[in-house]
C-alpha cells in the first residue's frame, strides 16, 4: 500500500525533471493515473495525496468504482481511455469527464443525443491509429481531416485533442512527434500520449496528458 504512494511521488518527480530537461512545450504535462483493475482502497491512497485525474478503460468497471469515489472526492477528472461501444454511451457520459477514444461518426451522433440532456462540461479527444495497425482502434491519419471537419461543421461537436498508443516494440518517438504535429496542424490543444514504458519520450515531444498505470499501482493481473 505504501509502495503506491511512493511510486506516485516518484513519478511526479520524474515528470517534473524530464519536463525541465526536454520539453519544448511551455505547459506542464498532466498525469492521468490509470487505475484500471485496481480497487477503490488503492485509488484512494493517491487521491489523498492530491491526485485528481484518473483513467479507466472500461465503462462498467468505472461506474462501479467511481460513482462512489466521485461522491466523496470532489473535482475528480475521469478519462475514458478504452474503446466505447454505442450502447455504453449513456453510462460513459454519466461517469466520465473526458472521452479520449472517439473514432467514428456513429459514436459522435450517439453522444450528441445524450449530451443535449447533460449540464456537465465534457471534453472529447480522437484516438488516432498512429501506426496504421489493422488490429488497433482509432482513426487513420488520412481520415482525420474530414472527420474533424464533420465534427466541427456538421455536428457542432468540439474536439479538444488527440490520443495515441504507438505500435508495441517500436521506437515511440517518431509516433509521438507525428501526433504532436497533427495537434498543431489542426489547432488542437491536448496531446494524450506516453505510458509507463515511454512517458519520458512523450514529455519530450510535448504531451499534455500522460497515461501512467503500472508504474504507480504495480503490475496488473
Ligand atoms: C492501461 C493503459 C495505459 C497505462 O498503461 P501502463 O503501461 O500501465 O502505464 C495507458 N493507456 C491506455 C490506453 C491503457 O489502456
Amino acid at each position: 500500500m505504501i509502495a503506491i504512494v511512493e511510486n506516485y511521488k516518484r513519478i511526479l518527480k520524474y515528470i517534473e525533471r524530464y519536463n525541465i530537461e526536454f520539453s519544448e512545450s511551455t505547459c506542464f504535462p498532466q498525469l492521468i493515473a490509470v487505475s484500471k483493475t485496481f480497487q477503490k482502497d488503492k485509488i484512494q491512497l493517491i487521491i489523498d495525496e492530491g491526485q485528481r485525474i484518473f483513467g479507466e478503460n472500461k465503462v462498467q468497471e468505472a461506474l462501479l468504482k467511481w460513482s462512489d469515489l466521485k461522491k466523496v472526492n470532489k473535482d475528480i477528472e475521469l478519462h475514458l481511455i478504452g474503446p466505447l461501444q454505442s450502447n455504453k454511451v449513456k453510462d460513459a457520459l454519466e461517469v466520465f469527464d473526458v472521452i479520449q477514444t472517439i473514432d467514428r461518426e456513429k459514436i459522435v451522433k450517439k453522444i450528441k443525443q445524450h449530451l443535449e440532456l447533460k449540464k456537465k462540461k465534457l471534453q472529447f479527444f480522437i484516438q488516432v491509429n498512429i501506426g496504421g495497425e489493422p488490429q488497433k482502434n482509432g482513426l487513420k491519419i488520412s481520415e482525420l481531416s474530414d472527420f474533424l471537419d464533420w465534427c466541427n461543421k456538421d455536428m457542432n461537436f468540439p474536439i479538444n485533442g488527440l490520443m495515441c498508443i504507438p505500435p508495441l516494440n517500436e521506437e515511440p518517438s517518431y509516433f509521438f512527434n507525428v501526433l504532436k504535429n497533427l495537434c498543431k496542424k489542426y489547432n488542437l490543444k491536448e496531446a494524450s500520449m506516453g505510458m509507463t514504458g515511454d512517458f519520458p519520450k512523450a514529455i519530450q515531444y510535448g504531451a499534455t496528458y500522460l497515461r501512467i498505470g503500472s508504474a504507480i499501482f504495480g503490475q496488473r493481473n
